[in-house]
């Protein structure tokens, strides 16, 4: 690969080719000197990970670094948090909060997504200082404890109840999935539901808790249809949403680039910035290495930050670097490999700020 001008180094996916290939990097980019593309460089804040060690922590911040990321919110059990805060230096402690949220490791005893998790939502807030719990309820929480994840069962309203006495006034929710998997996981209603039948019982606690900010993760479920997010918002004064779930967003984003940045335009504050990063101590592979196969580790964290920015920042029009399996789910003849096309927003600078970090901080409290 010749050497890029200066120029070109500057344009997103310039360095294609020059490293090796795996799931987060179908394209060979050097996601350090990627970093380079983009021309925000105000404080970013991500506030949905899954970051669950002190290993994967500080691989997590080095991808951080180098994309601008300062402050990250994760989601991990109870012990979990409890490791990181103990083990990590005080300098990266002191980057990462913790959202309450139940101790899915232990999901196989049955107390772990009811009694234990109203015990954990105290212990979040007196020892880990969380502001923020979440309340998983995918379609597919059926699968793991029947009932009990419903958003609007006995168990979530208690635990809820609880949560608000404690003292939490922020609640991140995960309600809806992807179309495409309504199309094929979901497509027995019966079971799961429609789409449209997962926001119901969402839309009674809005009204609920109406001093409660709600984040609906992943666009609120919804990057698909932006009008009716954008309805939904119009509803729900206390609702706010976050970007994350990087490879719905690009593939569903990429769709109406000139719509999403109406919406951002719209609902000024409402938008976080978010990727739903898994850092786990199965995801350990330093950048300087080029595996695993499947992209774990340094690739996979920047590959986030890098779709990210560039579906936020630039005109990019091009593959994703990152293997989308929904893909393949919906049409078998495509390849299991293929990545979603990334088409790029070209947000105003000044709308930056705020979805970067701006937002967070309101929402968070946290400046
Ligand atoms: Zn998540």
């Amino acid at each position: 690969m010749p050497p890029s001008s200066s120029t070109d180094a500057l344009r997103p996916a310039s360095t294609a080719g020059s490293r090796p290939v795996n799931d987060a990097n179908r394209l060979g980019l050097d996601f350090k000197r990627e970093s380079a593309c983009f021309g925000y460089d105000g404080p970013i804040t991500d506030i949905h990970t899954h970051i669950s060690s002190p290993a994967a922590a500080r691989l997590y911040f080095q991808a951080a670094d180098d994309y601008g990321v300062g402050h990250a919110w994760t989601m991990t059990g109870l012990d979990n948090a409890r490791r990181n805060t103990a083990e990590l230096e005080p300098a990266l402690r002191d980057r990462l909060h913790y959202i309450a949220v139940p101790d899915y490791a232990k999901r196989d005893d049955p107390d772990t997504f009811t009694t234990q998790w109203h015990k954990d939502l105290v212990s979040f807030y007196e020892e880990m200082g969380s502001r923020i719990m979440k309340l998983w309820a995918a379609p597919r929480a059926r699968d793991f404890a029947g009932d009990a994840l419903l958003l609007d069962s006995p168990n979530r309203l208690e635990g809820i109840r609880i949560a608000y006495e404690t003292g939490y006034r922020v609640f991140m929710t995960h309600v809806g999935d992807p179309d495409t998997w309504f199309q094929t996981a979901y497509a027995d209603a019966g079971r799961y539901g429609t789409k449209p039948d997962q926001f119901k019982p969402l839309e009674k606690l809005l009204d609920r808790y109406g001093d409660v900010t709600w984040i609906g993760a992943h666009m609120g479920g919804n990057p698909e249809d932006l009008d009716w997010l954008h309805a939904f918002l119009e509803r729900h004064p206390n609702y706010v949403v976050d970007t994350s779930a990087t490879k719905w967003q690009v593939r569903e984003l990429s769709r109406h680039p000139k719509r999403f940045v109406q919406f951002v335009e719209a609902h000024p504050g409402r938008v976080l910035f978010g990727t739903d990063i898994v850092a786990n101590d199965d995801n350990l592979t330093p950048p300087e290495a080029g595996g695993p196969e499947t992209g774990g580790g340094y690739d996979l964290y920047a590959s986030r930050f890098w779709a990210l920015r560039t579906v936020i920042e630039t005109d990019y029009a091009g593959p994703s670097p990152i293997v989308d399996p929904d893909l393949h789910q919906v049409d078998p003849s495509v390849d299991p490999k293929s990545t979603a096309g990334l088409r790029g927003a070209s947000m105003p600078a000044d709308l930056l700020p705020m979805l970067y970090h701006g937002a967070a901080s309101r929402v968070t409290g946290h400046a």
